[in-house]
């Protein structure tokens, strides 16, 4: 019954609502939904480094639907709805609070730099950060007071983005532990869903190698972004094995790259 499904519009003739540095967002089949694109350029330091990785946006793609999916399983409400082909995902649209959520269980990055921590350092808990979604201003650090004076976020939505991160935190903590992989840091955004007269708070963008840091437990290796970052080659080879030790993808499987196909 395949031509009963809903058709949807090719890529080139659907209304483009935002191009970011690794994905586009374009209008969704039906009102309140988007389609999410991955694409495959990599950037980092605010986008002074780019570089196009044929593959990486097809598998960001697969690991964040399968982060999505989950967190969706256990009641942790995101804006995803389903994956539609190699490079897209169906989600939900949702009005972007304009913060980075950073969530730290090792001190690595910005976080050993500015407070002269030793990278691979065990936090004595989780800490939680929040920068200002800004390029031009470098997606700066701020504090809730910083975050509630200028009206980015109301106090009990920050109760609620603090609530969601811990708990985000435990799932992939655990998700990962239990595939021999330590989740150092990660990054994650936030939105107002809105339903009727209701709004809640929901996990949004993408989860990723692109967003996490993902140490191998046994070798240490960086199986995340910092390869890029750090000019350490074999960036598909790492987020390849994240898919795969997430069962992803069967263990001789690669990635089929080139345009958005269906896959079913
Ligand atoms: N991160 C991200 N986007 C950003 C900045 C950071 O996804 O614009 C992620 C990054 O991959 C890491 C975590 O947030 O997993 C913490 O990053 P950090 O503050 O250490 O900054 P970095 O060292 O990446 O500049």
């Amino acid at each position: 019954m395949d031509f009963l499904k809903p058709r949807y519009t090719p890529m080139n003739r659907r209304r483009r609502i935002y191009e970011g540095k690794a994905k586009v967002l374009y209008e969704g089949p039906e009102p309140g939904t988007l389609i999410q694109h991955f694409k495959d350029d990599a950037t980092a330091f605010n986008a002074k480094k780019h570089e196009v990785i044929d593959g990486k946006g097809v598998l960001n793609n697969r690991i964040s639907e399968f982060l999505f999916q989950h967190l969706n399983d256990i009641g942790v409400p995101t804006h995803f709805i389903r994956r539609l082909n190699m490079r897209e995902q169906l989600i939900r649209e949702v009005e972007i609070i304009p913060l980075e959520v950073v969530v730290r269980n090792v001190a690595a990055g910005s976080l050993a730099t500015r407070l002269g921590l030793e990278e691979g350092t065990q936090l004595p808990r989780s800490i939680i950060e929040f920068y200002y979604k800004n390029d031009q201003l470098n997606d700066p650090m701020v504090s809730e007071e910083h975050i509630t004076a200028f009206g980015w976020a109301t106090p009990q939505e920050i109760d609620d983005i603090m609530a969601l991160a811990i708990r985000v935190n435990d799932f992939l903590s655990g998700l990962f532990l239990g595939v021999g992989i330590r989740l150092v840091d990660f990054k994650m955004e936030t939105g107002r869903l809105w339903e009727g007269d209701m709004m809640r708070i929901v996990v949004a963008d993408e989860i990723s190698p692109d967003s996490c840091r993902l140490w191998d437990i046994k070798s240490q290796d960086k199986l995340d972004k910092d390869r890029f970052r750090k000019d350490l080659g074999g960036l598909i080879e790492a987020y390849t094995e994240v898919a795969r030790r997430l069962g992803i993808l069967a263990e001789n499987e690669k990635v089929q790259t080139g345009g958005p196909r269906l896959v079913q």
